[in-house]
């Protein structure tokens, strides 16, 4: 041990010595990115043990528990001797610690929620809350998550609801009423808040932070806990765990800090500064600088960085996935020294992690939005709400397709076409199915244990507690047991993740010991949903896939290899809650986000990560088409290193990548295939023989492509192929030979060409019976409106979903508001065109507002405010315009070859010139007409008005009545015609040929109605 930190002593750099071997007095140690402050107060900790402290009576601070538990298992290598305990911890938990030793026997710990919690505390009891200043904005999810984080920034601040009621009462004479009335109304729901915890008995972290504080004020021999306190990344605490890391620090603290990054203050300290970087090398250090206006120190030289100009997010994150591939695959770097840093795991990390899956690279994507987009814990959340509302049809058939049922996909839509037509709940629907000589015999068992397990978990909803509920959930779904047919990588991730889960019911039974079940159901999908919880923490030692993280919590991660991706100029990092000046306590500096853009830190922070090399990237596409640049930071970082972009376009797979990524589809598959095959080998059947044989097939195709990969160097695919076939065939029975030459695997290898659909298809086809009996046929083709053509080209799985499927859905209020707005208006109108008042169409709104059932929360009369000023303006505009309105809500119906084309125009007006418009209304927000440049809905109108009623409309435009604002669509004469008759073919043949792989992207993936049932919105 002496000799251990002797030695490592004479290796540090004389300013590193200096602060390790402090004697007493406060001490700040300054140092920018990868100088080795974390390190440093490890080994100080160290040389403190051998100077004679106890090791537990020295605290190690750290911003989050994730470097805490890296912290302490390094520190446990390194100590020889015996001790009690380490305090190896956040700032909550030596609040916690504190207020524990006033109460022995509780954890102060214990009845501490989280935000998720907090959030789903607040959307229950949103009745009691008052928001008529607040706008909802189309969803109240995100205004309560808003209301969360500001509470916590508040307290982060130890800024109380009275604190806040008072500044906001003396705000009266405000010059913007408007925005003191806002604040009032916030104090109000911070009060609720509080309220809210209190009726519970329950603190958040804020409170626990608060009180410990005040008890250690109050008694100051408590801060005699430690001799000595060490704080890492001082710059990230907020005021209230900062003061209370000084409290307890004394004259043993040590902090340390990142100037660059923010400050600390530590009065009377001896300052020690870091001026070497031993992490980042000095291309890497300068870029980082350069980011932030720093001034770079000194460093190693070397390192690298590139600058990626990628077509659009797919090829960036093609590119990036194919960059790691090269890495892993043939310069033999260690999967777990990369790390991909995104703006949002949501958004960008979904895409990169399924661009990496396809290349089967090992990867773990890291975030609390991860955890719940997990396929087990999909499933279990899928059977939680089922369970406490069985009209959940997405949740049904979710739970119907996947194991331990795994009903047919055409079973599925024999099931929902026996709900939507006896109108049933999906749960009824499905007894009736077990009835109903539709459905065969072996789907019927399936229904039937998807029945027994519904029942019995119905039966235990109310009574037992939610933990124990859950736990048994699992064994009866045998989600654990499934897991053992896992791909081997993913068994322990898929395994803690169900743990996990279990714990958060625990934590949700102790704190709420009169909950039920039901309950627990209800507030776990609405935490699922608010993206509130704390974020997972990346591997900070060794990790052994590449890292997925946002770019917020990449704070104290190093790796070899960073990947920063998603910096166009439109990227916003994630800035903390303003606090109003007037608020901040004495001596409280203000807030970050005003000195330096919350961009500029994060680019210096994740480029900053890197030993080695960063590429640094951004989209020069966004998903409508339209141009971006990029970020600022990163144009500064570049021309600091005076480096040119590189462009990536996105790239055809060739056929070494074919040959993995297949294999790895085949691989998921066949274990997967094995547990159904398995599972229905006692059913009785004429067939199980077929099952077995293809299974058995399956497998050998799993061992064909194996062959192919490590065929030998410089043999061609079509020759190995042909031996690896010969050789396969030898060996199987004459079905099996049926089975594998009629599969269409290697004709699709032979066509490097074909792309990831053709492959999934080719993969899924051998499996699947056919839908075509719950295709929207008519004769030969297809039934196409607008919307489906949208939908389909959207995503043609959530057509599959929606117009296959045709799974029941509750339409949201935002939907129901947009029917009754059209409604009002077509009443209105009554189909002459001449209208009547105002008074007549707002009695109109009246009239129906109730029938379209809406009740008085505040967001529904918002709602109803919205709508009457948006129809007063409408009845304005309606008088004053020029044009004649002839029909309104037409319909029309065409053939386009043998698809039937229909829709509906809600105005066709007469200009003054003699021209005809089609007028489509919406109440969405209003989108510019480079938007609408690809727009399917006016265009078709275009040629439906055409076809159907001889008439040429000149003229397309969408009328966004809450905003009164009127959008044209582009006629570029025949052009559009022509492009829109093309895509309708495309898209009929796409669904005639059952093409229903999905097109995942954020932006629609984000508000899709079937994101629970949808395999590629999970990992
Ligand atoms: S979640 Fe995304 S990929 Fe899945 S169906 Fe919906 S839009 Fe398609």
């Amino acid at each position: 041990m002496l000799s251990d930190v002797g030695s490592t002593l004479e290796e540090m750099l004389p300013a590193q010595r200096e602060a390790v071997t402090h004697g007493s007095g406060t001490l700040l140690v300054l140092g920018g990115a990868g100088t080795g402050k974390t390190k440093l107060l490890q080994e100080r900790f160290l040389w403190l043990v051998h100077k004679g402290s106890r090791p537990e009576r020295i605290a190690l601070l750290t911003p989050s528990a994730g470097r805490a538990d890296a912290l302490r298992s390094r520190l446990e290598g390194r100590l020889a001797q015996g001790y009690e305990q380490l305090f190896v911890i956040t700032p909550v938990e030596l609040a916690a610690l504190v207020l524990s030793a006033e109460r022995p026997g509780v954890d102060a710990l214990d009845s501490v929620l989280g935000a998720g919690e907090r959030f789903a505390m607040l959307l229950e009891r949103i009745d009691e809350l008052s928001l008529q200043r607040h706008d909802f904005g189309g969803s109240a999810n995100a205004l309560v998550a808003g209301f969360v984080r500001r509470i916590d920034r508040l307290k982060a601040h130890l800024i109380g609801a009275e604190d806040y009621a008072r500044w906001a009462a003396g705000l009266q004479l405000d010059p913007e009423p408007a925005d003191a009335a806002l604040e009032r109304e916030f104090a109000e729901v911070y009060r609720a808040h509080e309220r809210m915890l209190a009726e519970a008995h329950l603190l958040d972290a804020g409170d626990l932070v608060r009180d410990a504080l005040k008890a250690a004020r109050e008694l100051p021999t408590r801060s005699r806990h430690f001799d000595y306190v060490l704080l890492d990344d001082a710059h990230e605490l907020e005021p209230a765990p900062a003061a209370l890391a000084c409290e307890f620090g004394g004259a043993g603290l040590t902090a340390t800090v990142d100037p660059a990054r923010g400050s600390f203050a530590l009065p009377a300290s001896k300052v020690v500064t870091l001026e070497r970087s031993v992490r980042c090398p000095e291309r890497v250090l300068r870029a980082a600088c350069a980011a932030l206006y720093a001034p770079a120190g000194s460093a190693a030289p070397g390192g690298e960085v590139v600058f990626w100009r990628c077509a659009n997010d797919r090829a960036q994150a093609q590119s990036v996935a194919a960059d790691i591939e090269r890495l892993t695959a043939r310069e033999g770097v260690e999967p777990g020294s990369i790390v991909v840093l995104v703006p949002a795991v949501s958004r960008e990390g979904q895409a990169v992690a399924v661009a990496l899956e396809e290349r089967a690279v090992p990867h773990r994507v890291v975030g609390e939005a991860a955890f719940f987009q997990r396929a087990e814990i999909r499933d279990l959340l899928a059977w939680l709400r089922l369970l406490a509302d069985p009209s959940d049809a997405a949740a049904v058939v979710r739970a119907l397709a996947r194991p331990p049922i795994d009903l047919r996909s055409v079973d599925i839509a024999r099931c929902t076409q026996i709900a939507r037509r006896r109108k049933l709940d999906m749960v009824a629907a499905l007894a009736a199915a077990t009835e109903s000589p539709q459905v065969p015999p072996e789907a019927r068992e399936r229904i039937r244990v998807f029945l027994k397990l519904y029942r019995s978990g119905v039966a235990a909803l109310d009574t037992t507690r939610p933990d124990l509920y859950v736990h048994r959930l699992i064994d009866r779904l045998g989600l654990r047991r499934h897991q053992l047919f896992a791909a081997q990588a993913d068994v322990v991730q898929r395994l803690r993740a169900l743990a996990r889960f279990g714990e958060l019911a625990s934590v949700y039974a102790r704190r709420a010991p009169q909950g039920t079940p039901r309950e627990f159901a209800r507030s776990i999908a609405a935490v699922a949903d608010s993206g509130l919880r704390e974020h997972d923490e990346p591997e900070l030692g060794e990790a052994r896939a590449v890292q997925v993280v946002a770019i917020e919590a990449a704070g104290a991660l190093e790796a070899d290899h960073v990947y920063v991706v998603g910096l166009q100029a439109a990227v916003v990092a994630s800035a903390p809650e303003r606090i109003p000046a007037a608020l901040l306590p004495a001596g409280v500096p203000p807030a970050q986000e005003d000195r330096r853009p919350a961009l500029d830190i994060a680019l210096y922070v994740t480029i900053s990560r890197a030993r080695r090399r960063v590429v640094l990237c951004y989209p020069g596409l966004n998903d409508r088409g339209a141009a971006l640049l990029p970020a600022r930071p990163l144009e500064r970082a570049r021309t600091a290193l005076q480096a040119e972009w590189e462009d990536k376009q996105e790239e055809l797979f060739g056929p070494a990548e074919t040959l993995h990524s297949t294999y790895r589809l085949l691989r998921d598959e066949l274990l997967e295939g094995t547990m159904r095959t398995g599972g229905r080998l006692g059913e009785l059947r004429f067939d199980t023989d077929l099952d077995i044989s293809h299974a058995v097939v399956r497998y050998l195709e799993l061992l064909k492509l194996a062959a192919l990969i490590a065929r030998p160097e410089g043999q061609g695919l079509a020759e190995a192929l042909r031996d690896v076939n010969a050789r396969i065939l030898q060996a199987v029975t004459a079905e099996q030979r049926e089975i594998l030459t009629s599969s269409a695997l290697d004709d699709y290898l032979l066509d490097a060409e074909r792309d990831a659909r053709r492959r999934s298809q080719a993969i899924a086809a051998r499996d699947e019976p056919s839908l075509e009996p719950f295709l929207p046929k008519r004769g030969e083709g297809v039934v196409l409106s607008a919307s489906d053509i949208d939908t389909y080209r959207t995503c043609p799985l959530k057509y599959k979903f929606a117009r296959v499927f045709r799974i029941p859905q509750e339409p949201s209020i935002h939907q129901r508001f947009g029917i009754l707005v059209h409604q009002v208006l077509e009443r209105f109108h009554g189909g002459e065109g001449n209208g009547g008042t105002l008074a007549e169409l707002l009695g109109l709104l009246d009239a129906r507002w109730r029938r379209a059932g809406f009740g008085d929360s505040e967001e529904e009369r918002q709602l109803r405010g919205k709508a009457a000023a948006a129809l007063q303006r409408y009845h304005q505009r309606f008088q004053s315009e020029e044009a004649e309105p002839l029909w309104f809500e037409r319909p029309f119906t065409f053939r386009l070859g043998p698809h039937l084309l229909r829709g509906r125009v809600d105005r066709v007006d007469r200009l003054p010139g003699g021209d005809y418009e089609l007028i489509d209304y919406k109440t969405g927000r209003p989108k510019s007409s480079a938007q609408l440049v690809e727009d399917v809905q006016l265009s078709l109108y275009a040629v439906g008005a055409r076809e159907a009623w001889s008439l040429d409309a000149s003229r397309q435009a969408y009328y966004y009545v809450l905003d009164d604002e009127k959008v044209s669509v582009d006629d570029d004469s025949g052009d559009r015609a022509a492009w829109i008759q093309e895509v309708a073919i495309e898209v009929a043949e796409g669904i005639l040929s059952q093409g229903f792989e999905p097109t995942p992207a954020y932006a629609v993936c984000s508000a899709c109605d079937y994101r629970l049932m949808c395999p590629a919105a999970e990992r």
